[in-house]
Order: structure tokens, then sequence, then C-alpha cells
């Protein structure tokens, strides 16, 4: 029987100064004057249409990613925090996270943010080599990175999370090493490292860079975790690092199949219903303009039920990428079916080498973690 889990809420703000060459995200350039008001009213509207969804249920988390939600005024984001607030029933000391950007600071410091309700940063650094960043297409150079980690310290938000790519065009070990050893001389809470892939529909995929190529990848990888661990982080997810008790709240619910309202251009959200043993999954439309449209109406882009085939690949697709695996005992309850769906399979892994039981936990093994792909592609429908 489907239970309903922990609730979180995620709201895209879909803005940025200009579009990055890699980035696949659904985020659009600015332009002069990006209807942000408007877009705040918006978001208030989307979210009353999804109030009888939730009724009652707490939300642990908030979480405005983008896009670039720092180019949003603080003030801004307090009404709609306001609004949120005013809408839904937040647990005590719920985690909000604003995703910023070095570069586009200067509207607003972060004590403002902090000030509005906002008491966790995702900065987006990406890397502290100016060569990198250029490469990348970014805004920003190391002095404005290393500025808004001042400026976040001098806040009082010491609840932050440093972006870090590797496997940059034209990196070396060294330098990958280098810019993890620089983001930890910072103190983040969290850290999150990820490989630079080249995805269909950006800049770098129709002229794509030279990169370094997959066994530098894994050696960057490697030597940059070994750093991380020396200095106290604790990998929790294939590209999550954090200091006990730091792990991203709304990140952590979403991968371990907990529910989430998404609200904004594109969002998708996933509610468990278990009057009617359904989980819902609804999303946005995906360009700012055209889902501003539809915010009235409450057209979405779509609104369906999830099949029990696909709440099982769901079920396991994020949480494999979880370092403490997977609560076999939560299967149930979040997918509404019984684990014999699952058990042969699940066997299979194991026989495999790919997964190790223990207790209630299923954990994916080192070869198994390494081939991450191959361990979720066994719980395909
Ligand atoms: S700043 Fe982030 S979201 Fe915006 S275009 Fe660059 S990578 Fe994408």
């Amino acid at each position: 029987m489907l239970e309903t889990p922990p609730l979180t809420l995620y709201v895209h703000l879909p803005w940025c100064r200009s579009k990055c060459p890699y980035c696949d995200f659904n985020s659009h350039a600015a332009g002069d004057d990006p209807p942000m008001d408007s877009y705040v009213d918006a978001l208030l509207k989307d979210l009353e249409h999804e109030l009888p969804l939730v009724w009652g249920r707490p939300v642990q988390a908030i979480f405005f990613g983008g896009g670039t939600p720092s180019l949003f005024s603080a003030a801004q984001i307090g009404r709609l925090l306001s609004g949120v607030r005013a809408m839904l029933t937040l647990e005590p000391n719920p985690e909000v996270t604003l995703e910023a950007n070095p570069g586009t600071l200067e509207r607003d410091s972060f004590k403002s943010y902090r000030d509005a309700g906002v008491n966790r940063v995702s900065l987006g650094v990406q890397s502290f080599s100016d060569p990198a960043l250029q490469a990348l297409g970014r805004i920003h150079g190391r002095d404005e990175a290393l500025r808004a980690v001042e400026s976040l310290r001098s806040a009082g938000l010491e609840n932050f999370n440093i972006d870090l790519m590797f496997a940059l065009p034209g990196q070396a070990l060294e330098g990958a090493v280098e810019d993890v050893r620089t983001a930890i001389a910072c103190r983040p809470a969290h850290l999150s490292h990820y490989q630079l892939t080249i995805e269909p529909n950006t800049a770098f995929h129709a002229q794509p860079p030279a990169l370094p190529d997959a066994d530098l990848a894994w050696e960057m990888q490697e030597a940059c975790g070994e750093s991380l661990e020396a200095a106290g982080f604790r990998q929790y997810e294939i590209s999550a690092w954090s200091r006990p008790g730091h792990e991203c709240r709304h990140n952590l619910n979403y991968w371990r199949y907990g529910d989430f309202i998404g609200i904004g251009a594109g969002a998708h959200g996933k509610i468990t219903m278990p009057a009617e043993q359904a989980v819902r999954r609804r999303i946005r439309l995906r360009h700012p303009a055209s889902w501003m449209q539809s915010v009235e109406s409450g057209r979405l882009a779509e609104d369906r039920s999830v099949e029990p085939a696909e709440r099982i690949f769901e079920f396991f697709l994020n949480q494999l990428r979880l370092r403490q695996g997977v609560r076999i005992s939560q299967f149930e309850p979040r997918t509404g079916l019984l684990w014999g769906a699952v058990a042969e399979r699940v066997e299979d892994a194991i026989h495999k080498g790919l997964l190790a039981r223990e207790g209630d936990l299923l954990r994916p093994t080192e070869l198994g973690w390494r081939f991450s792909n191959d361990t979720q592609a066994i719980f395909l429908p």
C-alpha cells in the first residue's frame, strides 16, 4: 500500500545572464528586462493549483533552482517565500536553498537573501581557474567566485554548497585537484562535483571542445575524492559530498523517491496519492512565456499516473546513486508494490556483483557504483 513520503518544494527560476555553451538545463538568456515580478505572481498562482493535492502535508525543504535564481532580487524572493508560507505548512526550520552564480550578485548581498528567509546557498563556481572558466563561457572569474564566498561568510550563511565540474576543456589532473583544494579552503558545508559531459542541444554539442579522455577523467575523480575525504567530506551520492549532517535535504528526498511539488517553467512534480493508490507526475510547460500564459488555466505539459513498472525504475534509479543504497522496507510504501515484483532482478544483480544486501539495505558494490548505469538498467521497465 502506498504511503505519503516526505514532501519538498522545488521552484524553477529560469533566467541567466547568458546561456553557457555546455548547459542543457531549462535556462534562458534574460535579455534586458525579464518580467520577474509577473513571474513571481505566476509562481504563487501555480502553487495555489497544487494545494488540493498536498493539503495538510508539511514541507521539509524549499529549493530555488534554475537558471540563475540570484538574478531575482531579495525582495522578490522574500515575497515568494511569504506567499509559500501563507499557503503551505512548513516543518520547523525548513532548509531554504537558493542557487546563485558569482557575477550576478551586485543587486543584492547575501545578507538580504538571508533576511528574506534563505538559509542555504548553492554557488555555481564550476572552476577556480580563469582559463577554464573562459573555456566554459562563464561570466565570472576566479576573483568573483572567491568574493562571493567571502560575502556568504560575512552574511553568516555558513551552510553553502560549491558546484564544481571536472574534465574541463584542456584540464590536466593537477588543475582538477587544485580546484577541489581551493574549494575545500573556502570551507563549504557541501560540494557538488560533476564531470563535464557534452549534451545534445548545446553549443558544445555543435562544436565540441577537446576534453580529457575517460581514463584521465576517472583519475581526476579518484584524486579529487581522496582530497575531499581527507578534508572530512563524505560522498553520499555519486556527485555530492558533504560534511556530516549537511546533505541537501531537497535533493536527498528526491533521490529517495520522496514527493516534491514543482512550480515554475518546466518544473516536474511527483505527488503520492494513497487514497487513489496512485503516484502522480506533473510537468509544467517548458518555456517561461508559455508557462506564464498557462498558469491561470492550470494547463500542464503532462499530468499522469506513473505506471507500476515505471515506479520500480524510478524508485531504484536515483537511490542506486546513493552511497547508503536502497531501504528495502521503503519499497512497498513508496511504490505501492510488493517486493516480489523485483526480487528476482535484485538476486540477479547480487549474483553479478553489482549489489550487496546488508539487513534492510541494498547497496551498490564498488563495481555497481562504478558502472551505475548498468546497475540502474536492471530495473528498466
Ligand atoms: S548559469 Fe547555469 S543554468 Fe545558467 S546557462 Fe549557465 S550552466 Fe545553465
